[in-house]
């Protein structure tokens, strides 16, 4: 059964080839034929839905997709194996690593999370957030989840 977590763990999947018709044409991937899908809970908090995925085919390893989450919805605790960029295109938002202060970002500016460092990002408590998330598959994998952002954690 094709679940959301399903489709959503995906995304840490070489899968470009499936995406792209070829390695010698340009790929544009419409709007229109994108359903979004949500986060699953055991990797976030709240509802955050993604859509415009994309992927590069090898051997490019970049891939992401802009990434929504509402009022106090946010990922759990994370880290990437060659690290992530986000760029905020919407809202007001979070972004925390490991034993360092909350910081709030919104629309233009950029994060980067570099390699391993524990993190986690989501919407502010009374705003909800979108960012365009890119990262570099390190033997097929983009991402290890960990534990959920308690709301004490979280600044609540
Ligand atoms: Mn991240």
């Amino acid at each position: 059964m094709l679940t959301p977590a399903l489709i959503f763990a995906a995304m840490a999947l070489p899968f470009g080839a499936a995406l792209a018709q070829s390695n010698q044409e340009v790929a544009v991937q419409r709007a229109s034929a994108q359903k979004p899908t949500d986060g699953p809970a055991q990797n976030f908090t709240g509802k955050v839905s993604v859509t415009g995925r994309f992927q590069g085919t090898a051997p490019a390893r970049v891939g992401g997709g802009a990434v929504s989450f509402e009022a106090g919805a946010r990922t759990a605790w994370h880290t990437h194996p060659l690290g992530q960029t986000l760029i905020v295109t919407h809202g007001v938002g979070r972004v925390q690593h490991w034993g360092g202060e909350i910081q709030e970002i919104g629309p233009g500016d950029t994060v980067w999370i570099p390699p391993g460092v524990k993190h986690w990002h989501g919407g502010s408590p009374a705003s909800g957030m979108t960012h365009i998330a890119i990262s570099e598959s390190l033997d097929g994998k983009t991402v290890d989840w960990m534990e959920h952002v308690s709301d004490q954690q979280y600044g609540r």
